[in-house]
């Protein structure tokens, strides 16, 4: 049923940013509900404001892909700003779909998009504004389907009480499965309707599985499959061939997070940093052609006016064809003063010629990464470049013209010592003061510095987040040597941290197992909401939540885990391999490095798990299943890497893993 327009403007009069809420946004699609082609309705929600979803480029894929078939409806649905929430509330308005203010119980599938775990507490308002149960158990073929997907699901188990079931991986494929799967038991009941989809590979159902704990200590002791559809390990799908880039992107009413039209130039990455969970989820890399870039351009610049193009994708340097690229681009459009943005870019595979391409767009500012600012530290995270590098790379950039860079590190990484911390502040100085060369007192720094939080799927993964004071101690540290006041200003340089409580909410949702569906529900009704909002969260309503039902934080957040310990997201597969990950560990703590993967392939199971995907993959990397691969035998007899079993035995002393 469509929402009462009337109210809805009265409502509109009294809140923040209306346009939010209206619709009608150019580009976007309003296909007719009565269209007998039409096999699913789907509603697409990023749990959090307009300002934020509208800039989420997964969401807006599924949206284009999904309304260029005439046999399904796609509309998005945000989440009400408080304000808007408390009216809605008030003259009890359901959460509708902006396309055609229809109402969210009447879709057939709701897909949320999870990019990380702060927005959890959302989907719960959802739900409610929805009118419909919180419980997944509680929903029968009645209501929607609801299905979640994006980085954060690949620990899907907090969440598991909430959503009927998830996408691993890439939705590109599979969402069309699942439709063409729903149509099938369409008239079915639930149970039926979610064993057909459990059927669909990278799907994964968590009504299916019953997890069971150790009494010892509380850690996880199984996670067993309770019907035959339900696989044992669920493995990400990954979209061979990416299909083609949005070209008709819808121009938002307001202002958002990045005013721009993005287009994903290479999906994954393969420089192996040990801490960055993307960077393994996301394995194989897969590059677009530059010709089919290059076109997408000029759609762009017909469909929707845009004045910036993103070229996104996790390692933007790398794409083997950037200097053609941005060369073209910039060349092509000079006159229409097109600015080209490259978010994220590599000092070891940026340069000076890509430098002078982007001379053309608009000099905000330049940023780089580093993570950690010590050659040992970057060692043990596997983010190897010199510091001489890094000072070099900031004269490339301040001698062009740009007065500010950003810097962005993290503390609380496994092995940080004091010196490592200080660095940060050494080495900002060090650029400052190249950039005063060009530029005198307009030079500027921004340093950022965030906490590191072990996520699941990476190598860092057996690690804790560390202490909450020893982080607040590390802060003090680098506030005191930046001679920062309470503000983070220092002459010439400008110093951002975040809240260490913000981490440890981070770390238990990204960490934490089935037991946290109570404490997310009972954090929700004491209030929480908008948790990646400085301003809406509130780290007390957590802990009472935790409180009441008798579990700690601490333990999910801080705990380092025992090499053979069952993580909450062992059944669910990324394709890398858990011994793999176990092994590139323990060379972290040896300081012990890897290159890029494109140069030399360290068989971590990503062509073991998609042996049967050859399209757009580097072809030199099929020779190769691994463990069983000789290569890791050569290096255990050459004592580089030892066994696994060696291994677990030696970190635990104790044995709960078979004999092999
Ligand atoms: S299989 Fe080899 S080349 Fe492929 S992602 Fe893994 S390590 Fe890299």
């Amino acid at each position: 049923m469509r929402i009462d327009d009337r109210q809805l403007d009265r409502i509109l009069a009294a809140v923040q940013k209306p346009a939010r809420y209206v619709g009608g946004e150019f580009n976007s699609v309003v296909k007719d509900w009565a269209d007998p082609k039409i096999l699913a309705k789907v509603a697409l929600v990023f749990p959090d404001v307009y300002d934020l979803g509208m800039s989420n480029l997964g969401l807006a894929i599924l949206y284009d892909l999904l309304n260029k078939r005439n046999d399904v409806l796609a509309e998005r649905v945000y989440i009400p700003w408080p304000d808007m929430e408390a009216r809605m509330r008030e003259a009890r308005m359901p959460l509708y779909a902006l396309e055609s203010r229809r109402q969210l119980g009447d879709f057939d599938l709701i897909g949320v998009s999870l990019p990380y775990e702060q927005l959890y507490t959302n989907v719960l308002t959802m739900l409610d504004l929805a009118g419909m149960p919180l419980l997944s158990v509680d929903r029968n073929e009645s209501y929607p389907l609801v299905c979640a997907g994006g980085n954060a699901v690949f620990n899907p188990e907090p969440m598991a009480d909430f959503i009927d079931f998830f996408v691993m991986g890439e939705g590109e494929d599979v969402i069309i499965e699942v439709i063409l799967a729903m149509h099938e038991v369409v008239h079915a009941d639930r149970e039926t309707q979610l064993r057909r989809l459990a059927r669909i590979p990278g799907v994964y159902v968590p009504r299916f599985y019953a997890v069971s704990y150790y009494e010892a200590d509380g850690t996880i002791s199984n996670i067993e499959p309770l019907v035959e559809e339900a696989e044992a390990n669920i493995v990400k799908r990954i979209t061979p061939l990416m299909p083609p880039p949005i070209t008709r992107f819808v121009v938002p009413f307001v202002d958002v997070v990045f005013n721009r039209a993005s287009i994903e130039i290479q999906r994954g990455c393969t420089r192996g940093c040990r801490f960055c969970q993307a960077g393994m989820v996301f394995r194989p890399v897969r590059e677009r052609s530059l010709a089919e870039l290059l076109e997408t351009v000029d759609r762009i610049m017909t469909d929707t006016g845009h004045e910036e193009i993103g070229l996104l994708s996790l390692s933007s340097s790398d794409y083997s064809k950037i200097g053609p690229l941005v060369q073209t681009i910039s060349k092509k459009y000079s006159d229409r003063a097109l600015n080209i943005s490259l978010p994220s870019l590599r000092i070891e595979s940026f340069s000076a010629e890509l430098l002078e391409m982007l001379q053309g767009s608009r000099k905000s500012s330049f940023t780089f990464a580093p993570e950690a600012a010590t050659d040992r530290m970057r060692q043990v995270i596997n983010k190897y470049i010199s510091t001489e590098d890094m000072l070099q790379t900031a004269e490339e950039v301040y001698s062009r013209g740009w007065r500010l860079i950003k810097l962005y590190f993290m503390i609380g990484q496994p092995t940080e010592t004091d010196e490592d911390v200080l660095a940060i502040t050494k080495l900002a100085k060090q650029v400052l003061a190249i950039g005063r060369k060009y530029h005198g007192g307009r030079a500027k720094v921004r340093v950022g510095v965030s906490t590191f939080v072990p996520k699941p799927h990476t190598p860092f993964q057996w690690a804790g987040l560390a202490p909450l004071d020893e982080i607040r101690r590390r802060q003090v540290l680098l506030r005191r040597e930046f001679g920062a006041r309470g503000s983070g200003r220092a002459r010439g340089i400008i110093f951002d941290w975040n809240e260490p409580e913000e981490s440890l909410m981070e770390a238990f949702l990204s960490r934490g197992d089935r037991r946290l569906g109570a404490v997310i529900r009972s954090a929700w009704e004491k209030g929480a909401k908008f948790d990646a909002w400085n301003e809406w969260y509130r780290p007390a309503v957590w802990h009472e939540a935790f409180a009441e039902h008798n579990l700690d934080p601490a333990w999910y957040a801080h705990r380092v885990r025992l090499a053979d310990e069952i993580f909450p997201w062992d059944h669910i597969h990324a394709g890398v391999e858990k011994r793999w990950l176990l092994m590139d560990w323990y060379a972290a703590e040896k300081g012990e490095t890897k290159v890029d993967c494109r140069e030399h392939c360290y068989h971590c199971g990503i062509l073991t798990a998609f042996k049967g995907l050859r399209a757009n993959i580097p072809p030199a990397a099929w020779e190769c299943p691994p463990i069983r691969n000789p290569r890791w035998q050569e290096l255990a007899e050459r004592g580089e890497v030892i066994g696994l079993t060696e291994v677990v035995k030696e970190s635990m002393g104790r044995s709960r893993v078979p004999e092999e």
